[in-house]
């Protein structure tokens, strides 16, 4: 029994009070059809809305089956709508963009009834009111009569105990009106069914009691229903529950609501995701910027590694003191008032002499091997190279069968100098492969790294892989020097000094170009002799260098190690890094090899064995005094053959000429003749003979000065005309009475430079803990300077003797870079967050305006039960799933547009280098991000519809 007592409603607009309810009291029966009537603005919707649940009365009770109403909570509201009321409107109120069926099963999803039997219920709902076949259709797709049973079969479904229909006819014409009032005359054969009409006629035909409202009282009831109040019990205040829906149904409704509107859908979700599309846009720049960068940074560290040698001159040092360094200064402090010493000269000389240190590499390895130290943590993947001066000589055979020894000495047609032959005292000089150098090795064992395979492409061939392999390496143009080419016998060596003769004889030369088979080269054989094996031990018991006599190198040319070119590469047409500037590069393999091979040699042994004689010479390292060092002097010059004779004396006679020109530049002749009476007198002789020569006039006064030097032999004065036999002699002969100072002078230029440790580098002797430069490796900037600052803590703990210094060459050239780099990030950083407020505001306008669109089918579903909750939920579910969209939308245009967009990149950085893409993780993130500001953008409006009064609601159009 449904009992209305003394119900009163006021509406309040502004000043005026709108009474619609006025103190009606009325009983229902459980079954029965009653038709309320009266003029408009009597009361009836209102009453109906109350009866509903729908609206809130202000005074009075209405009590359902005896249970009072008036401490419902929202949710019992809720519930009762759902379970025990269902509407009927004059304007259906059906959801347009759902079918029939949906529309049925709307108040059976928000109870949280399973999928199937929501459908069987609907379906069995819709074939009661005679539209079994029509549930397919869409609502606009139907007529009124035909919308108005659909709405009766709704209020249906969920076997509600009472129906409530406002002007349920109101809008249909009579015919059809007459099937809707028999379906509710069927209707209330076994429910309660409160129907308000204008229609006097149809409610005095269907109805079986009618009552009349005006001004908001009850007038009139053709059949009250009275009740002994004393009878029934007092009322009970008992809660209903609620309806429940699981966020998966939300989810599911909200799906469904958007598939069945795709293009909607489509469409904001589109406008959504232009904010995303900004943000990933701008993303993918940065990312390909920030590749192109860290790639040039990387190919930057790769060519200039932090490079410390064994010795080391300081750059920066230098500069800083040069008059441009300088000009960075502060401005000179003293006044203008008299005259100055400007003192940069000596801070210059002071830098230069500062600028040359020695660095202590086997203790700085040390702290590199150890893995603890901190510098390790910075170390990019090429890691640390360790150079060592292992010293050889590569030899080989070019094809008209000419020995070629490929430092380039067979190539001069000049006959060599005795200087430059056969090295006197076998200190200087010796095998120099100018053309081989090591490739940089890999980390992980690899004989080359990674560095290099990335930056080079192999032509022909493989890398090496084993010690006695090597790479021949071209320009990118496939080219070598031609010299080179001869050089290395690849050429023959007559063809290179024909040419070189022409050209020096002022002929034309018709020089073609070559090309040469990459196996022809490949098939070459060249020969490497370490430096060691160059010292032959000779009768005295000392070592013959024969660095330089090609004739004897060739005698031991079946003890060499035979070398095979494994391959041929060049630089990669985008790499700009240079990793090897000599056109063979070999592995560490054969360095490691040498170092071994050089240790366990004969002369080095005997000079490991033996500190203070130097084995080469047979002489001590240090001499007791003067007179022990010029019988040295004299041994060691006798124990000298003719050519070596030879050098001895023509290294005097230019060690004079160096003299003479430092007479002219100015210095005191006294100074020098003190030292070497005889020889500078020569000098003066021939240097005045030689400008009378070239002026026609002699400079008596210089002459007459000296006058007093005693002469060297006359013969010494022009070696260049000598023979190597005469100068021999010469050097004999004045060995017989020798000035001990020119003596002195001797030793000290070839013999006294002589000590231990000198010795053990000329013979080739490397010790792996001592290399002769260590490169290493970052991959950007900011790790470069981290390692700097390891260096600069690791100095900061060492010994005075351990201190480390390098030039910082990219820190000279690029330390712009970094700054602009930085600002360039931060940049489009600034442009990122720019985006991601437009987009999240574009988002939070969207769902507001779907909400406001949707304000109606809000009415509708709280009017079938739906709890705010509900709606909100259903709200934020269609936010999720247009969030997600947009995200999914916005980062496939991304990917689509990038197509285009490198292209157009390629073209207005004129590079390739620089390649727009979205990380995947970002692209992830951006779907999320979408899909919270989405939500947050949503979440205001999904509350304010969530609060909506359904009453309201449902009267917006
Ligand atoms: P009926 O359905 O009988 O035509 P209503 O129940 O709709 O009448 O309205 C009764 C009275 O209450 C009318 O005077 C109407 O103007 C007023 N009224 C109804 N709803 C509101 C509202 N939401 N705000 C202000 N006044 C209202
Ligand atoms: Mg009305």
């Amino acid at each position: 029994m449904l009992k209305i007592k003394d119900i009163r409603k006021e509406y309040i607009t502004g000043d005026l009070k709108q009474t619609a309810l006025d103190g009606v009291s009325l009983n229902f029966r459980d079954n029965e059809f009653v038709a309320i009537l009266g003029p408009s603005g009597s009361g009836k919707t209102t009453l109906l809305n109350i009866v509903g649940g729908l609206d809130r009365y202000d005074s009075g009770d209405l009590i359902i089956n005896g249970i009072s109403t008036k401490k419902y909570k929202d949710r019992d509201w809720d519930s009762y709508r759902n379970h025990t009321i269902g509407f009927v409107f004059q304007s259906y109120n059906l959801i347009p963009h759902q079918s029939v069926l949906s529309n049925v099963e709307l108040a059976l999803t928000i109870s949280g009834i399973s999928k199937s039997e929501r459908k069987r219920r609907a379906k069995e709902a819709l074939e009661k009111v005679g539209l079994g076949e029509q549930i397919h259709k869409r609502p606009n797709q139907m007529s009124g009569g035909q919308m108005q049973r659909v709405a009766i079969a709704r209020a249906l479904v969920n076997d509600p105990d009472i129906l409530l229909a406002d002007e349920p006819t109101g809008a249909l014409d009579s015919e059809t009106s007459v099937q809707v009032m028999d379906l509710l005359a069927e209707v209330a054969k076994d429910r309660l069914v409160i129907m308000v009409t204008h229609n006097p006629e149809l409610a005095e035909e269907y109805a079986n009691r009618i009552v009349k409202l005006k001004d908001g009282k009850m007038i009139n009831d053709s059949n009250p229903y009275e009740v002994d109040e004393d009878e029934l019990a007092s009322p009970e205040h008992k809660n209903m529950g609620r309806s429940s829906m699981s966020p998966l149904t939300s989810l599911g409704l909200s799906f469904n609501n958007l598939r069945t509107k795709k293009g909607r859908t489509l469409l904001t979700s589109f406008a959504g995701s232009i904010g995303i599309i900004g943000i990933a846009m701008i993303l993918s720049l940065s990312n390909g910027v920030n590749n192109y960068i860290s790639d040039v940074q990387k190919s930057t560290m790769a060519s200039y590694p932090i490079s410390i040698e064994a010795q080391t001159f300081d750059m920066s040092a230098v500069i800083e003191n040069t008059p441009m360094g300088r000009q960075s200064e502060e401005e000179k402090t003293h006044d203008m008032d008299g005259v100055y010493a400007d003192n940069s000269d000596f801070e210059d000389r002071a830098a230069m002499t500062m600028s040359l240190t020695k660095n202590n590499l086997t203790a700085f390895k040390k702290y590199l091997d150890d893995k603890d130290s901190e510098i390790n943590k910075y170390v990019g993947e090429n890691g640390i190279v360790y150079s060592y001066d292992t010293k050889f000589g590569v030899f080989t055979y070019d094809e008209n069968g000419e020995f070629v020894n490929t430092d380039g000495s067979t190539l001069s047609s000049r006959k060599a100098t005795p200087l430059e032959g056969r090295d006197v005292m076998g200190m200087m000089g010796g095998a120099y492969a100018s053309d081989f150098s090591q490739l940089i090795a890999g980390t992980d064992g690899n004989q080359v790294s990674n560095v290099m395979t990335e930056n080079y492409e192999v032509l022909y061939g493989k890398y090496p892989e084993n010690y006695d392999e090597v790479v021949l390496v071209l320009d990118e143009n496939n080219e070598v020097s031609a010299t080179v080419l001869y050089e290395l016998g690849i050429l023959p060596s007559q063809e290179y000094k024909d040419i070189v003769d022409q050209i020096d004889a002022g002929k034309e030369v018709k020089i073609e170009s070559k090309k040469l088979d990459y196996a022809d080269i490949c098939a070459k054989d060249y020969y490497l002799i370490p430096q060691c094996d160059l010292f032959i031990k000779n009768e005295n018991g000392t070592y013959d260098n024969i660095s330089s006599d090609n004739t004897a190198i060739e005698g031991m040319i079946d003890s060499a190690i035979k070398l095979k070119i494994s391959g041929i590469i060049k630089p990669n047409a985008d790499s700009d890094v240079q990793l090897i500037n000599t056109p063979i590069g070999y592995t560490s393999a054969l360095t490691n090899y040498l170092i071994d091979h050089t240790n366990n040699s004969e002369i080095v042994k005997e000079q490991l064995a033996n500190k203070d004689i130097n084995v080469i010479n047979g002489l001590s390292f240090e001499a007791a005094d003067d007179k022990q060092k010029i019988e040295d002097a004299k041994t060691y010059i006798r124990s000298l053959n003719t050519s070596e004779k030879a050098g001895i004396y023509t290294m005097m006679m230019q060690s004079m000429d160096s003299m003479s020109m430092m007479s002219m530049a100015g210095m005191s002749m006294d100074d020098l003749s003190g030292i070497i009476p005889e020889i500078s007198g020569e000098i003066q002789k021939q240097s005045n003979s030689a400008k009378a020569d070239k002026t026609g006039e002699s400079d008596d006064a210089e002459t007459t000065e000296n006058a007093d030097i005693p002469d060297m032999p006359d013969a010494m004065a022009d070696p260049e005309n000598m023979s190597e036999m005469d100068m021999s002699q010469l050097l004999d002969e004045y060995l017989e009475s020798p000035d001990d100072n020119v003596m002195l002078m001797i030793y000290d230029m070839y013999i006294s430079n002589g000590n231990y440790d000198d010795t053990l580098s000329t013979l080739g002797v490397v010790s792996l803990d001592a290399p002769s430069s260590i490169d290493i490796y970052a991959d950007d900037f900011e790790s470069k300077d981290a390692i700097a600052q390891c260096i600069q803590d690791y100095n900061n703990e060492a010994g005075a003797e351990d201190q480390i210094t390098y030039t910082d060459y990219v820190g000279l050239l690029m330390s712009s870079v970094t700054t602009i780099v930085n600002t360039i990030s931060y940049v489009l950083i600034a442009f990122v967050a720019v985006s991601l407020i437009v987009s999240s505001i574009m988002i939070g306008i969207i769902t507001y305006i779907s909400v406001l669109e949707r304000t109606k089918e809000i009415g509708i579903l709280r009017a079938i039960g739906a709890s705010k909750r509900n709606i909100s939920q259903v709200f934020n579910a269609e936010t999720f799933i247009i969030g997600l969209c947009s995200g999914i939308i916005g980062i496939g245009l991304t990917l689509l547009m990038l197509i285009p967009g490198n292209a157009v990149i390629h073209q207005v950085a004129e590079t390739d280098d620089v390649n727009a893409s979205l990380p995947v993780l970002s692209a992830f993130v951006l779907i999320a991000l979408s899909i919270f500001l989405t939500l947050i953008g949503g979440f205001i409006p999904a509350k304010k519809a969530a609060k909506k009064d359904p009453v309201t609601a449902l009267r917006t159009e």
